[in-house]
């Protein structure tokens, strides 16, 4: 099951379980949308591959026993090991190839 994590790994904004700005890799690394964007450029820092955004989990069960109630979002916030120089420069070496191709 995806671990919605409570903020970004990189500069710490709270992503929240309704978030819409939250985006995720293939490993759960969750980032916001202004870091993936702007800084990483579709290049997760963790593992080199690219983004989608993170589904919403629904807040009330529509279906028995399967909403944020049941499953609620993580409190364990991560932090990204890389510095900013690090991961700019991880970047530049794979933005240019598509996420399907790296
Ligand atoms: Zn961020
Ligand atoms: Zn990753």
């Amino acid at each position: 099951m995806l671990e919605l994590r409570p903020n970004c790994e990189f500069c710490d904004r709270d992503l929240p379980a309704d978030s819409e700005l939250a985006r995720i890799c293939s490993y759960e690394c969750t980032f916001c949308s202004q870091c993936v964007d702007e800084l990483f450029n579709n290049v997760c820092p963790n593992c080199g591959g690219g983004f989608v955004s993170r589904p919403l989990r629904p807040q009330q069960a529509h279906r028995e026993g399967v909403s944020l109630i049941s499953q609620p979002a993580s409190t364990d916030r991560k932090h990204s090991p890389y510095s900013r120089n690090d991961v700019e420069i991880f970047s530049a070496t794979l933005a240019s190839i598509p996420p399907h191709q790296r």
